[in-house]
């Protein structure tokens, strides 16, 4: 209310209502990085979950959050320390315990949160779980266990079921898998709990006290991977897997740690099973070496200055070799150019689980299978099969291509803002960047000419099938004219993908074609 019509004693009738900006801020906003969102993780995923009920406990605890450390290795349920606004470090695969460690000794006032997934934490990181536990180091654990490996494909792994099937278990999982309750009780944990996500008010409860309990605490958040494990055991929707917990999971605290194994369909025991007292690394450290702090010992904190320090100098850095690429070379090449080229060059780029690298593939057998051109393909990804950043590279050409491999691309059709950021520096003079228009911000100082299409908006919203995006992505490339007809690109498209899918993928790829031409279209009228 202005201060004159407060001066006439006027009633601010909006007075206590929220404004816009306070309605949309989320509660958890202040300790999630919104600006990495949205995250990879999979419709139907329990991660989400498991990292709600973690900030609902630490906003609850009281701890001084600028003390407060997450680390995750990798995998999936990695990707957490990513997304929390924190110091939180993202670390090596079986590795995040022993850096944890490191955290905690030179920073002993710190609480030192690791968050990851079964696979990292109990195969990879197996060893270094039993020996933090032994230790009885001060950290919190929680491991969230979708019993498989979700990120690299939904293979087998240490928790795995007996007799459940995964991509490396077909036939059904022969080993036996860890208890992990049992496995961090017997080496040393002063704290174990088990909750499914599904249980998440319990499951916050024991975050809650496994972050304000001294020594090593481990709490077990069996979580549902329905696109891989579920896929492979009749669960395939996250639902399926709510439903599963909900008739499986039965409450019994206290429970001797070894009762509490899973079977492929038998009980999944939740509780508390572990609450003890015994001497911390650190407690144990002072008492032995009363002198001296862990930190001050290893030298880690307030090292003295040495004549190092003050003369180093670093070496310069060698010229970086590039290949001088001159538009003689690549050409200038317009939107409405680029089909009648001779040498075009195409990089379609995303993160793992978007379809790039077969939407790469659909392209380059297009042009070879179909155009009867030169084509070559290239991929790049990570050992992610999701989320992590993937590309894939296309030469045309209606000579023999001498070079392979993408060096100043004509066309860039990204599909995500680390893919964008990465790549859209190469874009050749001319060239063309379509972006899925939900998931990239182009930097509107390149003078770059975006086509935007929401690739991923069409087949979610229109088609009923994300996994089509690559396909839009493709009808897309194929309006702004990627040195590919049309023709073989559509034909190459029904011949890639799975049997009984054909009409999907046609719709998708005209789709795509439809929209980027009235984009462009319009762009002309403009
Ligand atoms: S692959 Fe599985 S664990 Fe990974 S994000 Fe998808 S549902 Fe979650």
């Amino acid at each position: 209310m202005s201060e004159e019509a407060q001066g006439m004693g006027m009633v601010d009738e909006l007075a206590g209502v929220p404004t816009v900006e306070e309605i949309e801020r989320h509660p958890m906003d202040d300790l999630l990085r919104g600006e990495r969102l949205p995250h990879i993780w999979c419709q139907g995923c329990g991660i989400g979950t498991a990292v709600s009920c973690f900030i609902s406990a630490l906003m609850r605890s009281g701890l001084d959050l600028d003390k407060v450390a997450v680390v995750s290795g990798i995998g999936c349920t990695g990707r957490v320390a990513g997304y929390i606004r924190l110091d939180s470090f993202h670390t090596t695969h079986g590795r995040a315990i022993p850096f944890a460690t490191g955290l905690k000794l030179a920073n002993p006032e710190m609480k030192v949160v690791v968050f990851s997934g079964d696979g990292d934490l109990i195969a990879i990181g197996g060893n270094h779980f039993i020996h933090a536990a032994r230790r009885n180091m001060d950290l919190t654990v929680i491991c969230v266990n979708n019993f498989n490996y979700g990120m690299t494909g939904g293979q087998m792994g240490p928790t795995t079921p007996t007799e459940a099937r995964t991509s490396t278990s077909r036939r059904g999982n022969l080993e036996h898998p860890f208890n992990v309750p049992y496995l961090a009780a017997a080496a040393g944990a002063t704290y174990v709990a088990r909750w499914t996500v599904l249980h998440a008010r319990r499951l916050e409860r024991s975050i809650y006290k496994a972050l304000l309990k001294p020594g090593f605490t481990v709490v077990e958040a069996i979580s549902p991977c329905p696109t891989l494990y579920g896929r492979w055991n009749r669960k395939k929707y996250g639902t399926d897997m709510f439903e599963y917990y909900h008739q499986q999971a039965v409450i019994r605290h206290d429970a001797q740690p070894w009762e509490v194994d899973i079977g492929l369909a038998g009980e999944i025991v939740c509780g508390e099973f572990v609450d003890v007292e015994r001497p911390t690394f650190q407690q144990m450290y002072e008492r032995l070496h009363p002198d001296v702090r862990p930190a001050e010992d290893l030298g880690l904190l307030h090292r003295p200055p040495t004549e190092l320090d003050a003369g180093f100098e670093p070496a310069p850095l060698p010229p970086i070799d590039v290949r001088e690429v001159t538009p003689a070379q690549v050409g200038t090449v317009s939107t409405a150019q680029v089909s009648e080229a001779e040498h075009v060059e195409m990089r379609l780029c995303g993160f793992g689980g978007q379809g790039i690298v077969l939407a790469g593939l659909i392209a380059g057998k297009a042009v070879a299978l179909h155009d009867h051109r030169e084509a070559t393909f290239t991929q790049s990804y990570g050992p992610e099969s999701r989320g992590g950043a993937c590309s894939a590279a296309i030469v045309v050409s209606d000579e023999a291509i001498l070079y392979p491999y993408v060096t100043r691309p004509n066309l860039i059709a990204a599909m995500y803002q680390e893919a964008y950021t990465t790549y859209h520096g190469q874009l050749a003079e001319g060239g063309v960047l379509l972006i899925d228009e939900d998931l990239v911000q182009p930097d509107p100082e390149t003078g770059q000419r975006v086509v935007p299409v929401p690739a991923t908006r069409i087949a979610e919203q229109e088609l009923g099938r994300a996994q089509v995006a690559n396909v839009v992505m493709l009808g897309a490339i194929a309006a702004v004219g990627g040195g590919i007809s049309t023709e073989a690109l559509r034909q190459s498209v029904l011949e890639s993908v799975p049997k009984g899918t054909e009409e999907l993928n046609a719709r998708a790829f005209d789709r795509g074609y439809e929209y980027a031409q009235g984009v462009m279209a319009s762009s002309i009228a403009e």
